[in-house]
């Protein structure tokens, strides 16, 4: 069991290091950071948007604003578990499908930054139609087909794609979640190769019920590199009315019920080899880059979540009196909302940052993005719990009952509710650890991985090692020197220089403290998670203090007297300094051994013992309860005319 067990991870493990970019055309800020190069020119003066690009966003922001009054009731679409069509309808009337989609191929070719703003919009007004939006174009066919399909591709699909014809993702299979190495579907290709037979089921395929252009992953042949089997994914353009393709099961969620999602079945779908995107075997490359960018709508919506809470908490904690004082005024409240309003800072600048690069197309931002999903959803979800905490039982009341009793309708439950998702979807936090870790490991992984990795034959150690000791030599002293980074801050109070000092130390502090672990590790390492993770979350608070304080550094420039400002940053950064010595102590000193056995105990039933005066026929529910709630089966919508 264990030697399977072992044979499955190492397949896993190659798949991802096989899709993983490996270059590093453009620098990263972050990649820099976990080295110990504290780079803050790259990250200062902020990144701000350009005016006439936020003019383009505000405005179109009104428009959604307006189809959104009009069409949409967020708490109807939560009970019904449906977005009304012709709200859908009237989005893609005025582009909203077409957003991340070139003007030359009928799309509104907005910026990330702008795609990103009016997307968050839409999630603080209602998740289920932003996920409507966000599933179609941040990793549906528009992504993809923009960066790798060919002319033909997209002069055939994009149009159509603008206009509204919906699109899906479809990797998820009842096996692969986090681990597409255990992917089944199937694609086969013909005698002559000139299509391939589609077979196989995805789940949770978000819009895949109403999709009209789905980008599916299949396996294809495997073949064979240096006598062992490689396993081929291929990414595939499938057209929903390709026949034996088939809806087979609608799932329903605990939030964001508007959307479409559902259980798609492929059986002989026949696939013309001009659907590939890419080449064949690079299917998982392709998702994964799609994904870097793809992803930055989940920080955002998040970011605009937290603003939701922030405003609105701010009337309630001063209107409700308890114990002779507006409950703001509670200390134990207090810390809730002034790390609310800090967090939020926080959340925005690394989100605003992030998509600007992007923008910009000078930068890496794989770690970035993953830094911003990672950081934004956690703190959003407990944000959120702060939320309905602050707000009490009100909190916990759903609004039709507020409303019913005259209350004021405020969401908190459905948005706790709706929040929850977005550690999951698009890379769950657990894998975005892994995918920063790996990538912050890169300086290491790729020198000292090949040394320790006992497939190397001995012939080639020897140069590798002499290579490895001969950059170590030089970069090691170094992470021992005063940071270099010149710190040209005009306006920032003595407190933020200090913070930003820190930065640059603690970066080094950082590089020092992984290359150990790694010495000590060696390739055990990649099972040392805990550790990892502290690292992984050092890092990420070094990338949101530097954002932060870049965008204060900014925003102080136009008030410089703005002492709310320079308190709110301060807050944040004091915070996030005692979350990193935390995370710096855990790493070396910790019970991660006994964790390691409670768990092993516990997984073999040891604890068993614990769990009896509870009901237990939840093991074998009847199948009637058992059968999720059904959707009504949609027709697919139709392409929405330009002017119908
Ligand atoms: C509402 C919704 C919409 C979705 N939309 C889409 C979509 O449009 N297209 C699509 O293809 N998929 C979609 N998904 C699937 C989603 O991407 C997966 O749920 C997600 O990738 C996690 O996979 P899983 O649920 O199978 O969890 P698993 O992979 O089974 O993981 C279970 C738990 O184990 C952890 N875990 C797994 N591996 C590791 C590891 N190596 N180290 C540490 N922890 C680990 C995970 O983090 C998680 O906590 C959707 C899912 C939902 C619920």
């Amino acid at each position: 069991m264990q030697v399977t067990d072992n044979v499955e991870k190492q397949k896993a493990l190659d798949l991802a290091e096989e899709s993983r970019e490996k270059e590093w055309k453009h620098p990263s800020f972050v990649a820099e950071l976990f080295r110990g190069n504290f780079q803050w020119e790259q990250v200062y003066p902020f990144p701000d948007q350009d005016p006439a690009d936020k003019r383009i966003g505000d405005e179109y922001i009104e428009k959604v604003k307006a189809v959104l009054e009009e069409y949409v009731d967020p708490d109807e679409v939560d009970r019904t578990g449906e977005v009304p069509r012709e709200a859908i309808l009237a989005l893609a009337e005025i582009g909203g499908f077409g957003m991340k989609i070139p003007k030359e191929y009928g799309g509104l070719g907005f910026s990330q930054t702008n795609y990103s703003r009016v997307v968050s919009f839409i999630g603080s007004y209602c998740a289920s139609t932003a996920v409507w939006l966000s599933a179609h174009q941040s990793i549906g066919v528009p992504q993809p087909l923009k960066v790798f399909g060919t002319d033909e591709q997209r002069k055939k699909y994009l149009p159509r794609l603008a206009k509204g014809a919906v699109s899906a993702f479809a990797l998820t299979e009842p096996g692969v979640g986090s681990d597409p190495a255990r992917m089944i579907t199937t694609a086969t290709p013909s005698e002559d190769g000139s299509y391939y037979l589609l077979n196989g089921e995805k789940l949770w395929c978000t819009n895949g019920p109403v999709a009209e252009i789905l980008v599916v992953m299949a396996l294809t042949p495997s073949i064979t590199v240096n006598g062992k089997e490689k396993k081929q994914i291929t990414a595939f353009i499938v057209e929903s009315d390709m026949p034996g393709f088939e809806v087979a099961h609608h799932c329903s969620f605990m939030g964001i019920r508007g959307i479409e999602n559902g259980v798609l079945r492929f059986t002989n779908v026949k696939v013309p080899k001009e659907n590939i995107i890419g080449k064949t075997g690079e299917g998982l490359k392709i998702a994964l880059t799609t994904l870097n960018a793809g992803r930055l709508t989940i920080p955002a919506t998040a970011t605009a979540g937290g603003k939701g809470c922030m405003y609105l908490s701010k009337d309630w904690v001063n209107e409700r009196i308890q114990w002779g004082v507006p409950i703001g005024k509670h200390q134990a409240v207090g810390i809730r909302l002034a790390n609310m309003a800090a967090n939020t800072f926080a959340m925005d600048s690394m989100t605003l940052m992030s998509c600007s690069f992007v923008d910009r197309g000078s930068k890496d931002i794989r770690l970035e993005a993953a830094m911003a999903k990672y950081y934004c959803t956690e703190t959003c979800w407990s944000m959120m719990d702060d939320f309905v905490q602050v707000r009490g039982g009100k909190g916990y009341e759903t609004v039709a009952s507020l409303r019913a009793r005259g209350e004021k309708p405020i969401p908190a439950e459905r948005m706790l509710r709706d929040t929850r998702i977005s550690r999951i979807i698009e890379g769950t936090s657990e894998i975005m650890q892994l995918f920063i870790a790996r990538e912050a490991m890169d300086t290491h992984v790729s020198r000292v991985m090949p040394i320790m990795d006992p497939r190397t034959p001995f012939s080639k150690k020897w140069p590798l090692i002499r290579k490895a000791m001969g950059f170590y030599m030089k970069w090691l002293p170094k992470q021992y020197l005063p940071s270099s980074a010149a710190f040209n801050v005009r306006y920032l109070s003595a407190a933020n220089q200090d913070h930003l000092a820190y930065v640059g130390k603690t970066s080094k502090k950082l590089a020092r403290s992984l290359f150990f672990a790694m010495a000590k590790h060696k390739q055990k390492l990649e099972r040392e998670q805990l550790v990892l993770r502290c690292y992984v979350d050092i890092g990420t608070d070094l990338f949101a203090m530097a954002a932060s304080l870049s965008r204060a550094e900014s925003l102080l420039a136009k008030n410089p007297s703005d002492k709310t400002l320079q308190d709110l940053v301060d807050l944040f950064c004091r915070n996030a300094k005692k979350r990193i010595a935390d995370n710096f102590r855990r790493a070396r000193r910790n019970h991660n051994w006994l964790v390691n056995r409670v768990r092993d105990a516990y997984m073999e039933g040891k604890y068993d013992w614990m769990t009896t005066d509870i009901y237990k026929e939840l093991e074998a529910p009847s199948a009637k309860s058992a059968a999720p709630a059904e959707k009504e089966t949609l027709e697919p919508v139709p392409t929405a005319k330009a002017g119908s």
